[in-house]
């Protein structure tokens, strides 16, 4: 038998042979591991994974019936003396009672649950509830939150050398058109087509290689280009 002890969103339990847990909810049933509190319950353990797979496919249910997951369970409360106070203490008999537990303090702090972006695997954030990856380890060793980290910053820093690039191109022209090297109409023209350019880039329309093409077209000099466009002489 444990007991539970609810603080916020916190779990405590506390075995009969006086082993403690503590936790959020929210993390002890993401994975049920074998050093969670889930191992306190060898047998069991199959109820509460199929409680929870319930539970994650309920997100599209209706209220009643996502009530109706927890029909079979009935938890006994008693009240215990603590610091001079009178606490509620439930008793957990169960894997399944556990996961209830969990779950129903998750529903009453409202957080989300989210399914990570690494791993495809539901979990509920713990800090921000935008997080969009989990706790998990994988197979690498990593955690899929320090991969995530870890390929955000290479995408931002990525972004941040195409920044570069762009400002130092459209520099580069203005200082040549300032000082009479290229014309304007070009400079006008190719500006147009970068900053437009630029703009599908972060909208993920074209390709970094098609910027970078665009933003390193060499401008023809002034008074030599006597190119003109077809829509010069419309104009
Ligand atoms: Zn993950």
């Amino acid at each position: 038998m444990i007991k539970a002890y609810l603080n916020k969103n916190h779990i405590i339990l506390k075995t009969s042979k006086g082993k403690v847990f503590q936790f959020a909810a929210g993390t002890a049933i993401t994975d049920m591991l074998d050093d969670s509190p889930y191992a306190q319950f060898p047998k069991g353990k199959t109820k509460a994974a199929a409680l929870l797979e319930q539970f994650y496919a309920a997100q599209d249910l209706s209220i009643p019936e996502q009530m109706a997951l927890f029909a079979g369970i009935g938890f006994s409360v008693v009240i215990e003396e603590s610091d001079g106070k009178a606490v509620p203490v439930i008793t957990v008999k169960s894997a399944e009672e556990l996961c209830a537990l969990e779950l129903i303090t998750l529903m009453k702090s409202r957080k989300p649950l989210k399914r990570c972006e690494h791993c495809g695997e539901y979990f509920f954030p713990q800090g921000r509830s935008d997080a969009v990856y989990c706790d998990r380890i994988g197979a690498d060793g990593f955690s899929c939150k320090k991969i995530g980290a870890h390929r955000q910053y290479r995408k931002n820093s990525r972004t941040n050398d195409v920044k570069a690039m762009y400002d130092k191109m459209t520099k580069h022209n203005r200082y040549l058109k300032n000082s009479g090297k290229i014309s304007e109409r070009d400079y006008d023209r190719w500006m147009a087509s970068v900053s437009e350019s630029y703009a599908a880039y972060k909208n993920g329309d074209i390709s970094e290689r098609t910027l970078m093409t665009r933003l390193s077209e060499t401008l023809s000099p002034a008074g030599r280009s006597a190119r003109r466009d077809i829509s010069d002489y419309l104009l």
